[in-house]
């Protein structure tokens, strides 16, 4: 029978291989998620999930990770830092209204498949090397990879792991690091040594609930998901909450504001991974620019990224109430009018109201009609 003291040598080689493989940390814990299977209760028993039924459809397999994994003794945790530019050129975009913010995580090639395939070469290892140094054991390891696929709380996991501690805003943030990381996981059936919990550091800071467009954060760690614009543009299928929409502003796909202003960011690394860096310009596109892609185009600039996930009517939908919120323009007026047309209701009624916000800037700056702008009707 193995002990934990045992494996110690292995645990040291586990995060020695992680780092050699580009992650930027790894944390080992046990499988005990009693407190964040509390919380997690209590979270959905408040609605805040909205439509992401899939957070109660698998019953305990969430919270208890040996349901999902027969076997599973340790969770390996990893984080990878994706951040490709500075704060200061992300709020440059937020701040002008005519361009399109898109969450940084989402603006290079999808990590799903490339961070699974770095745990696939971590556990490889982790397999060799029981096989030839502990084989007197006649263990059989068992281990499962995830990476944002299955019903896994990776957030409580990694702080448990001590990667770092899950902020007022529910993301998980490193003192040396900030929070622009992804993560993964390797359930294994080894009782590895387990490091010691991260502890929290946001003290009396509430710089994330305050800057929160859409009142999202309704307390310390309490997202009300179906406010949050990340849920609004990625996750919700039908019409955006009218009510919700003006406070949007220009995100076009997901929101980082409360990451944005989180003080640990600012020791947050550049990632030194290139499939990270923004394609076609992702990172400076024009609202306008972007509105105009067809189906084909909007494919083809998103192939191999996380935002087409969403699909070409949403993103439609996205960007009408972004230029429903964009500056007084007859470009813009006649872009929406352009899509009046188009075979959606969803889209259309989107359309509508940024229209309808767009025409009532006309009366505020006191114009008369659409042609005081040189509009060309069509
Ligand atoms: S992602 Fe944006 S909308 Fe969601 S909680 Fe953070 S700041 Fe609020
Ligand atoms: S902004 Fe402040 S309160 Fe919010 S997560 Fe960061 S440190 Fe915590």
């Amino acid at each position: 029978m193995l002990s934990s003291q045992d494996l110690t040598p292995l645990s040291l080689q586990i995060k020695q291989w992680g780092i050699e493989l580009g992650f930027q940390q790894v944390g080992i814990t046990d499988t005990d998620l009693s407190a964040a299977e509390i919380h997690l209760h209590n979270w959905i028993a408040k609605g805040f999930q909205g439509e992401m039924d899939y957070m109660q459809r698998h019953g305990l397999k969430r919270s208890r990770p040996e349901l999902l994994h027969e076997g599973t003794l340790r969770i390996i945790s990893v984080r990878m830092d994706y951040q490709s530019e500075s704060l200061s050129d992300m709020t440059q975009v937020l701040d002008d209204r005519t361009a399109a913010y898109i969450s940084r995580y989402a603006l290079g090639r999808d990590y799903h498949k490339m961070m699974r395939n770095r745990l696939q070469k971590l556990a490889d290892k982790i397999q060799t090397e029981v096989s030839e140094t502990l084989s007197y054991t006649n263990i059989e390891v068992g281990m499962r990879g995830f990476v944002d696929s299955a019903p896994v709380l990776e957030k409580a996991l990694a702080e448990k792991a001590g990667l770092g501690w899950i902020g007022k805003h529910s993301n998980l943030i490193n003192r040396k690091a900030g929070s622009w990381f992804f993560l993964g996981e390797i359930f294994i059936n080894l009782p590895l040594p387990i490091d010691q919990a991260s502890t929290a550091h946001c003290g009396v800071c509430t710089a994330c609930l305050s800057i929160c467009p859409t009142q999202a954060i309704v307390a310390p760690y309490q997202v009300d998901a179906r406010r949050c614009v990340s849920y609004l543009t990625i996750e919700l299928q039908g019409a955006i909450p009218e009510a919700l929409r003006p406070l949007i502003g220009n995100r076009i796909y997901g929101c980082d504001d409360c990451q944005i202003i989180c003080p640990w960011n600012r020791f947050a690394k550049m990632t030194a991974e290139a499939d990270f860096n923004p394609r076609q310009q992702l990172n400076t596109q024009e609202l306008l620019t972007v509105f105009a892609w067809n189906e084909d185009v909007f494919l083809k600039k998103t192939e191999g990224s996380a935002i087409r996930r969403i699909g070409y009517e949403r993103w439609l939908r996205n960007i009408a109430v972004a230029l429903g919120n964009a500056p007084l323009s007859p470009q813009v007026i006649e872009a929406l009018t352009d899509k009046l047309k188009y075979p959606s209701d969803l889209v259309r009624e989107h359309v509508q109201w940024a229209l309808t916000r767009q025409l009532s800037h006309y009366d505020s700056f006191g114009y008369n009609t659409i042609s005081d702008l040189n509009f060309k009707q069509k």
